[in-house]
Parts: structure tokens; C-alpha cells; sequence
């Protein structure tokens, strides 16, 4: 059995330390140190070795030769066994280490590596050592250390390791960015974390936000990076999920649509901690800005419905009653005795009628002005800026040039005639509607004259 050398070791360990002020206390209670360091040892999974490389011979404390799972007696005191036991995959590494320290070009000697047990199996260990004598010529004379049992905390490095694989896979297979975000209190940010998409989102690499944000709001377009800054600094005011879509301009891409959704965590130095994802929704808002186009187009004739035109009346009003605008007038228009043409000639020769008094109105109206098919055979217009007799000669233009030019149908040609009432937009209204309700009324004034007729909505209600 080996008995450690306790006072070898007290030796080492007051010449590593070099202490001037301990020695003396050392020396008294020799004992007792040797007690504390044995008890310190025992049972830490930390064995303690003393080579000397002059012999070659090496001794453990019982510990060590715990730590392979061997009886004291089992171990050999050869450096050469000890070499032996090393992972032949780790082996030049522990040789190059420890020759590395031996030269003197370490201060001390350390190496993770693979023992082999008793068992035949490996065990990872951490050895730490230093020459403690040297000859004349600094040739390694003795050297002492530990050699320490971290077999689970590599597993649980592996484990760590196999954890941040699996997110790093994950999140790399979602179809967007997912990121970490720290916000410090003075407004600066980076992202420590940020998934491989971030080519595709923004086109920048992991490294680039690392450092700092100031690279994606580059990407940001002008036009969105203030919604962009307000809505992240409300909702990190607030501690609220962050919401935005926005532009992004690429330089491969081009203009692109992101979303973005991050949460917030507060930090004790006022700064913020944000996980979210980005998402590239371009092919969602082209769809969405279609949809809403097509909402707001009558098929029929390619004029705005009845929704665009009130929409754009609103504005009109909207900026008459702001002092934008000194308002306008407002015509309706309503082909006359549709419904025979459609008996005459069938629905298809009415649909080329209602397209051609559309294309009559776009030819007749001025550029500023705007129109719109509001059902049927009704059609709009506005005309801001305009008084009510600058209206009477557009509306009166408007007729002739409809009752004067018949639509050519297959082998017909279809006469016809529009109603046409006006009205002007007054301060006193509610809203864009109330002009159109007047206009419609004169209009009917002047179906009941005889069609074929501009009329004007009464004078009390227009000057009054
Ligand atoms: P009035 O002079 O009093 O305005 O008589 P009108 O015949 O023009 O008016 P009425 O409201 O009686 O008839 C409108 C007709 O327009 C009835 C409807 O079948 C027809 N119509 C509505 N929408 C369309 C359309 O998109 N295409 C065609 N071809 N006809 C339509
Ligand atoms: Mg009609
Ligand atoms: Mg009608």
C-alpha cells in the first residue's frame, strides 16, 4: 500500500505558495495540516500525485487511485503506467502539455482529458500541476498535483452542449428570425442570439447584430423606421408585447414586409431583454393590398365603388371643414330609362353603356376631380374646389357629350340620356354624405322634369 507523503506535500505546497509568513505556523502545527489538507482531499474527487522525474517514479494519495476505481495496491508507481492509462486520443495532448510546463514555457502544468478505470472504461479528468524543484540547469526535478474527477461535469457540458443544439436547430428551422435582443438603459442594443434566417431577413450574419442593432435599422425603410422606433420604445416603456410591420429595403431583395413580435422582460439596470421572431410577410401584404384595391374597384366599368368614392368624399369634406379646401360639388349622375336599353338590347349591351358613360366621365372631368359607380346605372362625382355654376357647365358637358355620342352594340347603336343633380358641400354638413343625399335629390328634381336634365339642389338648402 502506498503511504502518501504528507510532508512532501507540505513542502510543495508552501513552495508553491511561497509564503514568508506562514512557514513558521506550518512548521508548529505539521499535524494538524496535514490533517486538514488530508480531510480537504478525501472524498472531493480529487486524487494528488508527486513525480519525480529524475526516477520516473510517481505516487497517488488514495484518493486518486479512488478516482480509477482501483485498490491503492493496484497502481503502479511508474510514470510509464501512467502514460498508459491516458486516452490514446488525448495522449500526445497530456505529453505535449506536460513537456510544454517540464521546458518552462507554462507556469503550471493543466490537461482535461481521458483516464482508463479499472473497469476498462474512460473517465474525464482535470489535472493541474507545477515543478516544484528544479537543478541548476532548471531540469525538472519534482513535480506535484491533482488530478481531478469531472466526468459529470462534462456530461453535464454535453448535455448543455446537446441542449443549445437542439434550440439552435429549432429555431434555425423556423421560417423566420428568432432572436434575443438586450437593450441597455442608454438605448444601445445587440442581439447575443440570432437564428441562421437572419441572412434571409435582413440580410445580415449573427456576427453583425452581435455588437449592436444599428445594422438592421439600416434595413429598415426610412419611411417606417419612425413607426418602428415608436412602437419598440412604447412598447419597452410599457413591458407590452411589440408588434410592427414594417419595410425593409434589401440589398439582394429589394423592398420587402416584415413582422416583427418580441417580448420584453425588464432588467434591475433598466435595460431589456427581448425574445421574439421576424417574419417575412411580404406575400401576405401584397395579397391584403390587392384585396383591399379590389374592395375598393367596381369590375363592371374599373371606377372606384360606391365604398372608394364616400371614402374619398369624407376626405374632400374633411378638408373644407380643416380650411384646406374651399370645398366643391358634388354631381350624380343617372342614366336615363336604363332598364329599356337592358330590355332592348340585352344585359350585355347595358354593360357596354355603363361602360362607356364611365369612360365619358373620366374623358370629361378635370384631373383634380374624382368619380365613382355607386350601384346600378348611378354613377358620382366631386369636384373640389368648384362652385356650384362652374359645376352647372362641367354637368351640362357631361350630358351633351353622352346624349350626343349613342353606343356603337353589335349592329345597334344605342341613344342615350343621364339625369344629372348637383349640390355643393357646406361647412354646416355632418360629413361627406350629406352633399351626395342633396345632389341625389335634385337629381330626382330632375328626372321629374323630363330627364335628360342638369338640376340643382333647391336654393334655400344651398345658399341658406
Ligand atoms: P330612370 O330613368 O328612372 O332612372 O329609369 P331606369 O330604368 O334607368 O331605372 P331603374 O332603377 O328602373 O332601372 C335600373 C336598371 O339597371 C335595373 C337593373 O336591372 C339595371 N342594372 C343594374 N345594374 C346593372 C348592370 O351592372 N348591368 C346591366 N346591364 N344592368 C344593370
Ligand atoms: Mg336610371
Ligand atoms: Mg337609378
Amino acid at each position: 500500500m502506498l503511504v502518501w507523503d504528507f510532508m512532501g506535500m507540505k513542502r510543495a505546497t508552501r513552495s508553491a505558495l511561497r509564503s514568508g509568513t506562514g512557514r513558521g505556523q506550518v512548521r508548529g502545527h505539521t499535524r494538524d495540516f496535514n490533517e486538514i489538507m488530508a480531510l480537504a482531499v478525501a472524498g472531493s474527487g480529487t486524487g494528488i500525485w508527486d513525480r519525480d522525474v529524475v526516477t520516473g517514479e510517481i505516487r497517488y494519495s488514495d484518493g486518486w487511485v479512488e478516482i480509477l476505481g482501483y485498490r491503492p495496491d493496484e497502481v503502479s508507481t511508474r510514470v510509464e503506467e501512467s502514460y498508459d492509462r491516458v486516452h490514446p486520443d488525448d495522449l500526445a495532448y497530456v505529453q505535449a502539455t506536460m513537456d510544454a510546463h517540464f521546458e518552462g514555457r507554462t507556469d503550471f502544468y493543466e490537461a482535461e482529458y481521458r483516464l482508463r478505470c479499472r473497469d476498462g472504461g474512460y473517465k474525464w479528468v482535470l489535472s493541474r500541476g507545477r515543478v516544484v524543484s528544479r537543478d541548476a540547469r532548471g531540469r525538472a526535478l519534482r513535480m506535484v498535483g491533482t488530478t481531478t474527477d469531472i466526468s459529470s461535469m462534462r456530461a453535464l457540458a454535453e448535455r448543455l452542449q446537446q441542449s443549445i443544439e437542439l434550440i439552435t436547430n429549432l429555431t434555425n428551422q423556423v421560417p423566420g428570425l428568432v432572436f434575443q435582443c438586450l437593450r441597455a438603459p442608454d438605448g444601445t442594443a445587440h442581439m447575443p442570439y440570432a437564428s441562421a434566417r437572419i441572412d434571409e431577413i435582413y440580410e445580415l450574419t449573427a456576427e453583425q447584430v452581435a455588437v449592436s442593432t444599428i445594422p438592421v435599422h439600416e434595413r429598415v425603410h426610412p419611411d417606417d423606421l419612425e413607426t418602428y422606433r415608436a412602437t419598440l420604445a412604447a412598447a419597452a416603456a410599457t413591458l407590452t408585447p411589440w408588434h410592427c410591420v414594417f419595410r425593409v429595403l434589401l440589398p439582394e431583395q429589394g423592398l420587402r414586409w416584415r413582422q416583427i413580435d418580441a417580448h420584453p422582460t425588464g432588467l434591475p439596470d433598466g435595460g431589456t431583454l427581448w425574445y421574439g421572431l421576424v417574419v417575412d410577410v411580404t406575400a401576405r401584404r401584397r395579397m391584403e393590398q390587392e384585396l383591399h384595391a379590389l374592395a375598393r374597384v367596381d369590375h363592371l366599368t374599373g371606377l372606384p365603388n360606391r365604398r372608394a368614392f364616400t371614402e374619398g368624399m369624407e376626405r374632400a369634406w374633411q378638408m373644407l371643414r380643416g380650411g384646406v379646401s374651399r370645398g366643391g360639388a358634388v354631381l350624380m349622375i343617372d342614366i336615363d330609362r336604363f332598364k329599356t336599353i337592358n330590355d332592348r338590347y340585352g344585359h350585355a349591351a347595358g354593360d357596354a353603356v355603363l361602360r362607356h358613360v364611365a369612360t365619358v366621365l373620366m374623358a370629361t372631368l378635370r384631373a383634380t376631380d374624382f368619380t365613382g359607380r355607386m350601384g346600378g346605372e348611378e354613377f358620382a362625382a366631386c369636384l373640389p374646389d368648384t362652385g356650384l355654376d362652374e359645376a352647372g357647365r362641367i354637368a351640362e358637358r357631361l350630358r351633351q357629350a353622352i346624349a350626343g355620342t349613342p353606343v356603337p352594340f353589335e349592329s345597334h347603336s344605342i341613344a342615350l340620356t343621364v339625369s344629372i343633380g348637383i349640390s355643393k358641400m357646406r361647412l354646416a354638413d355632418a360629413g361627406g354624405d350629406d352633399a351626395l343625399s342633396r345632389a341625389d335629390m335634385a337629381l330626382y328634381s330632375a328626372k321629374e322634369n323630363g330627364r335628360d336634365r342638369v338640376a340643382f339642389a333647391t336654393l334655400e338648402v344651398e345658399r341658406g
